[in-house]
C-alpha cells in the first residue's frame, strides 16, 4: 500500500468510523474539530481557526396524551418547549385550502405526514391560522416514527410533536366521528448559542485557488459521503499538489443552513474577489466516474473538461449553481466558485446509512486527483481572465 492510500485510510475511517456523527455543537463535532486541525497543518504547513456563532437547540422531554392515554411520539426539531390543551382539528396535509384557519384558531392541528409540503410548511400554515399545537401523523405503519431533525438551528411558535400511522388513524377516526376528544402536548428543548470553527489551512492572502469542504455532518450519521468524502479529497488534492500553497477551508454548521460559509463570507468576500472558491460536498462515489460541475467560471470549465478527459472520468457542466452548499455564500457576493460532486451516490445522506464501506479509498483518491489536476489547468491556463 503507497503512502497516499494509507494517509487517506487513516484519515477517512478515522472521520467517519471512530468519530462518527459530527453535528455542529457537539463533543463529536468538536473531536473532529481538534483531529482535523492536525491533518490540515500537515497537509498544508498552517492551521488557524474562524470562530463564530451558533444557535442549538436539542429536544429534551415531550409528552402527547390523548384524553389521558399518552401516545408514542418524537418531538419535531421546529417545536420550543411549550405546552397545549384543546380538542383537535384534522387538516389532512394542512395545505391552505385543506382548513379554514377560523376552524383551527386556537386548537390543536392534525396533519399527516407526505404529499406536496413538507412538515416545515404544514407547520408554518398552522401556526399562521393560530393554533395552539400541532400533531403530525406518520404516513407510514408498523408503529415507525421519522422526525425530521432532532436538533434545530430555528424554532417555531407553537409545540409539534409526530405519532404513528396507528395512533394518527385512531385519533383521526375519533374526531371525524365528533366524538369530544382531548388532545395535550408538552415539549421542553435545551440549548442556546455556543462557539463552532471553521478550520483553515495554507496562506489565503497569496493562494489564487481555496479547496473546501464542510466537515459536520447531520445528527443521526457518520457522514461517509456527506461529507467525509469531500474533506478528505480536498485534504489529499492539497498533499499531491505539485503548487507550493494550496489554500484550504473546512467549514462547519454546512447543514443549519451554510452557517460557516455565511459567515465566514460575510467577513471575507472582498478578500477573495480574486481567487477562486472550489467547493467539494457528496463526491467519491464507488461506482461512478461520473461528476458535476457548477461553476459562474469559463476557465474553471475549461480545466475541468480537460482534466476529466486526461484522467479518463466523465464531468457534466453547468452554470446554474445549487445554493445548498457552501460555495453559494461566496457566489451570491460576486466570487468565482466551482462547485464538484457526484450525484448518483447521495442516497443516503442524511440517514444513518451514509456509512464508510459505501465509499471507498480508492475514489476518494481519484477525486483528489482529479481535483488536483483540476487546479493544475487552471492555473497554468496562460489567460488571465477567469
Ligand atoms: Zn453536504
Amino acid at each position: 500500500m503507497d503512502d497516499l492510500t494509507k494517509w487517506v485510510e487513516n484519515a477517512f475511517y478515522n472521520l467517519t468510523d471512530n468519530i462518527g456523527q459530527r453535528m455542529a455543537g457537539t463533543n463529536n463535532n468538536e473531536l473532529a474539530e481538534k483531529v482535523l486541525s492536525n491533518y490540515i497543518k500537515d497537509v498544508t504547513g498552517t492551521v488557524e481557526k474562524f470562530r463564530f456563532e451558533i444557535t442549538r437547540w436539542v429536544p429534551k422531554q415531550w409528552k402527547i396524551e390523548v384524553d389521558g392515554v399518552e401516545y408514542k411520539s418524537l418531538l419535531l426539531g421546529f417545536s420550543p418547549s411549550g405546552s397545549a390543551s384543546s380538542d383537535p382539528v384534522y387538516v389532512y396535509r394542512a395545505s391552505k385550502y385543506e382548513f379554514d384557519s377560523g376552524d383551527v384558531d386556537g386548537k390543536i392541528a392534525v396533519a399527516v405526514r407526505g404529499g406536496d409540503l413538507r412538515c416545515e410548511q404544514k407547520y408554518q400554515n398552522i401556526a399562521e391560522s393560530g393554533a395552539v399545537g400541532f400533531v403530525q401523523v406518520m404516513d407510514i405503519p408498523n408503529g415507525i416514527l421519522r422526525a425530521e431533525k432532532i436538533a434545530s438551528n430555528k424554532i417555531g411558535p407553537i409545540p409539534a410533536v409526530e405519532i404513528t400511522y396507528e395512533d394518527g388513524m385512531r385519533l383521526i377516526r375519533k374526531i371525524e366521528k365528533n366524538r369530544s376528544v382531548n388532545v395535550s402536548i408538552k415539549t421542553v428543548i435545551e440549548g442556546g448559542r455556543e462557539e463552532v470553527s471553521n478550520i483553515i489551512g495554507g496562506d489565503i492572502d497569496r493562494s489564487p485557488i481555496i479547496l473546501t469542504a464542510h466537515y459536520d455532518s447531520w445528527f443521526n450519521t457518520p457522514g461517509a459521503f456527506d461529507n467525509a468524502s469531500g474533506v478528505i479529497s480536498v485534504l489529499s488534492a492539497a498533499k499531491i499538489s505539485k503548487l507550493n500553497s494550496i489554500a484550504v477551508i473546512l467549514f462547519n454548521a454546512e447543514e443549519f443552513g451554510l452557517l460557516g460559509s455565511k459567515s465566514y463570507s460575510q467577513k471575507k468576500a472582498y478578500e477573495l474577489s480574486e481567487k477562486l472558491i472550489l467547493n467539494l460536498d457528496v463526491c467519491a462515489c464507488k461506482n461512478s466516474v461520473l461528476y458535476t460541475l457548477q461553476t459562474n467560471s469559463r476557465r474553471l470549465a475549461k480545466a475541468a473538461v480537460k482534466a476529466a478527459d486526461q484522467a479518463g472520468l466523465e464531468i457534466v457542466v453547468t452554470s446554474k449553481l445549487s445554493h445548498h452548499s457552501d460555495h453559494w455564500p461566496f457566489a451570491k457576493e460576486g466570487v468565482k466558485v466551482g462547485f464538484l460532486f457526484q450525484n448518483s451516490c447521495n442516497i443516503h445522506t442524511h440517514t444513518p446509512y451514509d456509512t464508510p464501506e459505501k465509499v471507498s479509498v480508492k475514489s476518494i483518491i481519484r477525486t483528489a486527483k482529479f481535483t488536483s489536476k483540476i487546479i493544475e489547468n487552471f492555473i497554468n491556463k496562460t489567460s488571465p481572465s477567469h
